[in-house]
């Protein structure tokens, strides 16, 4: 039925058993007793209307679903439906406020910075990633134009051109960072900021690192190519020379190789796809080994000594001794002759360490940092000299990160260096 008929019929129904209730007392009592009667009942109810009128207007200012009042009459369904929409509101408002914590949460989770603009650009909100990226601030911050709070050039021309169809990528606060507007709702705008400084870096090194390996590749093929041009427009070349051409370009073929070597070694180590195979490695056949290789090649130049007073250790052999041929040969083609070096195998605190120390042309300490980058070398040429591809520490300290080990280089220039591989604990085999 009709939800007014529901709330008209009891009400009319109400005043006319009061109506005629005052007809009965005036047909018993007489006419002025039936019209006080009605009278009186009809101040009644008007009263009782304006008290639960009253106690509506008092639970308005307050409107608590638990404190809604009892009704009476029409009243009680008026508050039965009120309660109802109130709770309704309430669980609206408990969900939406659920909601927008959630929401907040994911925002503050979130590694982009995201600010809301309004449609002239004054800040509305923002999530702490943006305040970090942008270096703003909620409570100071809150109302103001976005303008006024990042203020960089090229964010200006961004602004000012609209074309908001491509992001901008900006240098702020010692930051790459690629910022993106994007409008919504009509009136609002959304800023998203991503932090582009590790990849950027990233894209500069693998630049960097073609450009180097061109470059190395470059020399030995430009030198094979002219002795085969010689040899090409040259019949009458007389022996001598014919074999120095070729003594020549079988060392630059050489230098390629080792090149090309190196550059696999170091792609397959920074591969994440090749777990570390660690099994027992037996250093003192492995470091005796290596003594006997270094020998060969110092002809007697140097005198190496080993001592192994160490554990054997979990690891990879193949790369262990990558690393450590690397340090053993690079303290020989660094040690001028007659010159000394000593290899040392030990137990530690913290572990175990393989520690190389030459008598050698040592290294300045400005250049110590970035001895393991690769491709940088102190001197260029001496290090050409004697085959170098510039990569061989880099590939030390990737085989020490894969055992979670880590290399400490100490050296003083004209005197000698040390370069000391260290094992954690963890390392060692038991
Ligand atoms: P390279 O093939 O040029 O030796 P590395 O990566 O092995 O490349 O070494 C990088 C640079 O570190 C070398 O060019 C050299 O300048 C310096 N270096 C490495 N080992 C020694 C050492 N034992 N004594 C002095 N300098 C060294």
């Amino acid at each position: 039925m009709n939800p007014q008929l529901l709330f008209w019929i009891p009400a009319v129904l109400r005043l006319l058993l009061v109506l005629c209730g005052a007809a009965v007392v005036w047909a018993f009592f007489g006419v002025v007793a039936g019209l006080s009667a009605a009278f009186l009942a009809v101040t009644v109810l008007a009263f009782l209307q304006l008290y639960y009128l009253n106690r509506l207007d008092s639970w308005l200012d307050n409107p608590d679903s638990e404190k809604m009042p009892d009704g009476f009459g029409s009243w009680t369904d008026v508050f039965a439906r009120l309660y109802k929409m109130r709770r309704d509101d309430e669980r609206n408002q408990a969900e939406l406020t659920e909601w927008l914590a959630r929401f907040r949460q994911a925002m503050s989770r979130l590694p982009d910075g995201v600010v809301i603009m309004d449609d002239v650009l004054f800040l509305e909100w923002c999530n702490p990633t943006a305040q970090a990226h942008l270096g703003l601030d909620m409570e100071r911050d809150k109302g103001m134009r976005v303008t006024n709070l990042i203020r960089h050039p090229a964010f200006m021309d961004y602004i000012i051109l609209g074309r908001y169809e491509q992001p901008l990528t900006l240098s702020l606060r010692g930051r790459k960072l690629v910022v993106h507007i994007i409008p919504f709702e009509n009136r609002r705008q959304i800023l998203v900021t991503h932090d582009a400084t590790e990849s950027e870096r990233i894209d500069m090194m693998r630049r960097d690192f073609i450009a180097n390996a061109s470059h190395e590749l470059r020399t030995p093929l430009t030198v094979i190519n002219g002795f085969l041009e010689i040899a090409g427009s040259q019949s009458n070349l007389d022996m001598t020379t014919r074999q120095a051409h070729i003594k020549l370009m079988s060392e630059q073929g050489q230098r390629m190789q080792n090149l090309v070597g190196d550059m696999l070694t170091l792609s397959r180590l920074e591969s994440a796809d090749l777990p570390l195979h660690a099994e027992k490695v037996s250093i003192k056949p492995l470091l005796e080994q290596i003594l006997r290789e270094a020998n060969a090649l110092s002809a007697g130049r140097h005198a190496i000594s080993l001592t192994v007073d160490g554990p054997d250790i979990k690891g990879n052999i193949e790369e262990l001794r990558s690393a450590f041929t690397n340090l053993v040969t690079n303290a020989i083609r660094y040690t001028p002759a007659p010159g000394k070096i000593d290899l040392a195998w030990q137990e530690t605190e913290e572990g175990a360490q393989f520690a190389v120390r030459d008598s050698g042309i040592g290294i300045s300490s400005e250049h110590l940092a970035r001895l393991t980058e690769r491709f940088y070398r102190v001197d260029k040429s001496r290090s050409r000299e004697t085959q170098g591809t510039g990569l061989g520490l880099a590939i030390v300290k990737h085989v020490l990160l894969r055992h979670h080990g880590e290399l400490v280089i100490q050296s003083v220039a004209d005197q000698g260096s040390t370069f000391i591989a260290k094992f954690p604990k963890s390392s060692i085999y038991y």
